[in-house]
């Protein structure tokens, strides 16, 4: 009984500290950011109740994107065992740029590589203006950026911005996904899927209180002990 009643406690807690309210409106969420000149922000959501861990996003992020062995745009994360075993499970995270509206790694970049597109809100690289001087790595709290060993430039997700989108297809992971884990989609959407999804369910987005106004949502998987 008191087994439970600490394990509900710590959950509680935990939605508390991350429960992402999100303004969907479109009235709103112009006010809310100077990005996105036109009707389109994306942002993707990741249902961990649906992730089985299966790393096919990573690879595919890998293949279309070019990634060198080595470095990762996307990392899923595994957590667990957790249970009795034979009844044991895991629960898996992505890991990967957020799309900060206020984004640490284009404030500090000194060439402006790194940037926010005014068409689509995504965070992104110029790597011609590269320097690589790693500010942004550095000034990045969710630790997602790198140097391309190849390119000598920073890099992290673009959601496929040079590649899957601009041949108007989904990005990478979300097309490789074999459980539909992975949602894209426009904000400023009110008929997309994206939206539908985050008014019908609780969610999360990461660091919420850094003031940085992350667009990578997460359905939490709704089993297990959260570890605080
Ligand atoms: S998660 Fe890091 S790399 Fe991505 S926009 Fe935010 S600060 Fe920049
Ligand atoms: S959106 Fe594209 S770049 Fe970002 S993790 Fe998915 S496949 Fe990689
Ligand atoms: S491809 Fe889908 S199910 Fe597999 S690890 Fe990635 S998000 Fe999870």
């Amino acid at each position: 009984m008191e087994n439970s009643r600490r394990h509900f406690l710590k959950s509680t807690c935990a939605l508390v500290a991350g429960v992402s309210v999100y303004p969907l409106s479109s009235n709103q969420a112009n006010a809310e950011t100077a990005v996105g000149t036109n009707n389109t922000k994306y942002a993707m959501l990741h249902d961990e109740t649906k992730c089985i861990g299966c790393n096919a996003c990573v690879e595919a992020c890998r293949e279309v994107n070019h990634v060198p062995e080595g470095v990762t745009r996307l990392s899923i994360e595994r957590l667990g065992p957790f249970g009795e075993y034979p009844n044991q499970f895991y629960h898996f995270t992505r890991h990967s740029c957020q799309h900060c509206e206020d984004a640490p790694c284009v404030n500090v970049c000194p060439t402006g590589a790194a940037f926010i597109d005014k068409e689509t809100g995504i965070v992104s690289v110029n790597a011609d203006r590269c320097v690589g001087c790693q500010y942004c790595i550095a000034a990045c709290p969710y630790e997602v950026r790198f140097i391309n060993p190849v390119t000598k430039a920073a890099d992290k997700c673009d959601f496929c911005r040079e590649t899957n989108l601009k041949q108007g297809k989904q990005p990478a992971c979300v097309e490789a996904c074999p459980t539909k884990a992975l949602v894209f989609g426009n904000l400023k959407d009110p008929e997309s899927e994206l939206v539908a999804l985050l008014k019908a369910n609780p969610t999360q987005r990461s660091k919420l209180d850094l003031g940085t106004r992350p667009k990578l949502f997460r359905i939490k998987a709704k089993q297990g002990e959260i570890i605080l």
